[in-house]
């Protein structure tokens, strides 16, 4: 068939006229809801080639985003979801470090304002500290115990 009109390659994102992914206010009354609504369209950002892109120009934690950006779920401003089959680099890096920067509990305020890991919280992420052997019980706590 012939068509006057040229091919162009404009891509437009599954996400377009979509009201899923950014839910008005008054659509959901909760973290439930939000997480109802959404779930079911954010396999959609896994092929989208503007994960980044999405997540650069949304700004979701400054901005306190409630919805769906770059394959996340965000409920004012923080990760509450991610869909499998993104990359950690669609997220932007790490700003200022913080206090709790080096431990898990640094490498997951990361995860939660949504941006990429430091090296020493990722390191401590892939290294947890190893749990402390149980000790067995003194002999004499085990003989008071029967005794008792
Ligand atoms: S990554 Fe962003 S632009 Fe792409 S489909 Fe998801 S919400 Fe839309």
């Amino acid at each position: 068939m012939f068509i006057a009109l040229p091919d162009t390659d404009v891509f437009t994102p599954e996400c377009y006229h979509d009201p899923l992914f950014s839910p008005a206010e008054g659509g959901w009354a909760n973290k439930g809801d939000l997480i109802e609504m959404c779930t079911p369209v954010m396999p959609k950002c896994v092929p989208c080639p503007y994960r980044a892109m999405c997540i650069r120009q949304t700004r979701p934690h400054p901005s306190k985003f409630d919805g769906v950006a770059g394959g996340r779920l965000w409920l004012g401003g923080e990760v509450i979801g991610t869909v499998d089959g993104v990359d950690d680099l669609d997220l932007p890096l790490p700003g200022k470090p913080r206090e709790i920067c080096g431990s898990i509990a640094g490498h997951e305020r990361h995860r939660v304002v949504g941006e990429q890991s430091c090296e020493p919280c990722r390191a401590a992420f892939d290294s947890p500290p190893q749990a402390e052997p149980e000790t067995e019980p003194a002999q004499d706590q085990l003989i008071l115990a029967i005794a008792a």
